[in-house]
């Protein structure tokens, strides 16, 4: 029998796909007050609409953006605020 105990919910980087606990991710949400929509970072406490998470590598954010994976999470056209995206990621140049 397996029962699973989800004490934190998991995350999936759109970028590299790895999975893990969200405080490993910086968590991205779409501004709609802007057309087409712009992802930017979710500052804070927001709950609600679709968010996406990404880990903290910039080479997650390259491959996302080469990927068009911020479209595909919020399943609309958005552009994508990425200098301030990449501010946000604390990189650290792991490969
Ligand atoms: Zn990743």
């Amino acid at each position: 029998m397996v029962s699973e105990a989800v004490s934190e919910p998991e995350r999936q980087c759109i970028g590299c796909g790895r999975r893990g606990p969200q405080s490993g991710f910086v968590r991205l949400t779409l501004d709609q007050e802007v057309l087409p929509g712009r992802v930017v970072v979710a500052s804070g406490k927001e709950r609600k609409g679709r968010g996406a998470y990404l880990c903290r590598r910039k080479a997650c954010l390259d491959r996302a953006l080469h990927r068009r994976a911020f479209q595909r999470a919020f399943r609309t056209q958005v552009t994508v605020a990425e200098e301030e995206i990449a501010a946000a990621l604390d990189i650290v140049d792991d490969v």
